[in-house]
């Protein structure tokens, strides 16, 4: 006889910018088998399609046709979904400085937030999904079973960006990185639309002196106490494997 399959939740992290939600986000889905989502990646993507086709979003007619040109799908074939722009993957694109620096003004404008949080939601519909970003919690999944808002100190930040953009083969300078992350913040906090708060019912956790493994076991421990029933598929795996 084949078991029930398990009751799954929406988990929502928000937080600021280069705080580590992704990593966080990308480990509980693989531990849990749930569907993880980036909206910060859709977001870019927008931006970048914007940049690539000229396009002046102050312009209410040009940005509401260039919204209807944009297809934002992800392909989950492998390990974690990769995010398609009118079917193309624009991974590295996404992360460019040029992305960076514009994508926060773009994130302001209501008619772009109403487009993708109704994608967001979609998505959600089904549960076992993972959502970060910076309006999970408080917007686009408001009856998320779980919430977490993550901090992180700002050097600790820059640094974690720095090292990915590195790896990635993209070297910024590290001044340049810190100023970003505090503009970027500045102007997701202090927008009209959906600012970057947490939300009420949401767990803090700083994870400025956590390691990658520590802050997933802390978040299942918690998970755990939260949802006694919850089933979590890594867990003999990860308390074999070190800290
Ligand atoms: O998460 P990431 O740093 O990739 O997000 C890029 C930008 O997208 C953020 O700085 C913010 O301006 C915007 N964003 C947002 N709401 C979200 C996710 C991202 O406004 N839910």
């Amino acid at each position: 006889m084949q078991s029930k399959p398990a009751h799954k939740i929406n988990i929502a992290i928000d937080g600021y910018s280069g705080c580590g939600k992704s990593t966080l986000a990308k480990d509980l889905a693989e531990c849990l088998n749930y569907i993880y989502l980036d909206s910060g990646a859709m977001y870019r993507a927008v931006t970048l399609y914007f940049l690539q086709e000229n396009i002046d979003y102050s312009d209410a007619s040009q940005l509401s046709s260039a919204l209807q040109n944009i297809r934002i799908s992800f392909d989950q074939s492998g390990r974690n979904p990769v995010l398609l722009l009118n079917g193309e993957p624009v991974e590295s694109e996404l992360r460019s400085v040029e992305v960076n620096s514009e994508v926060s003004q773009i994130a302001k404008i209501s008619e772009i937030r109403r487009f993708l949080v109704e994608k967001q939601q979609r998505i959600a519909q089904k549960k076992g999904v993972i959502m970060e970003g910076r309006d999970i919690g408080t917007v686009v999944l408001p009856e998320a079973e779980y919430k977490l808002f993550l901090t992180a100190d700002t050097d600790t930040r820059t640094e974690r960006r720095f090292q990915q953009l590195k790896d990635a083969g993209t070297p910024v300078d590290w001044g340049k990185i810190r100023e970003n992350l505090i503009e970027r913040d500045r102007i997701d906090s202090s927008r009209k639309d959906s600012p970057l708060r947490k939300a009420e019912d949401a767990n803090t956790l700083d994870n400025t002196n956590l390691s990658r493994k520590s802050q997933l076991i802390k978040v299942l421990k918690e998970l755990k106490e939260e949802f006694p029933g919850i089933h979590i598929p890594c867990e003999s795996s990860l308390s074999r494997s070190k800290h």
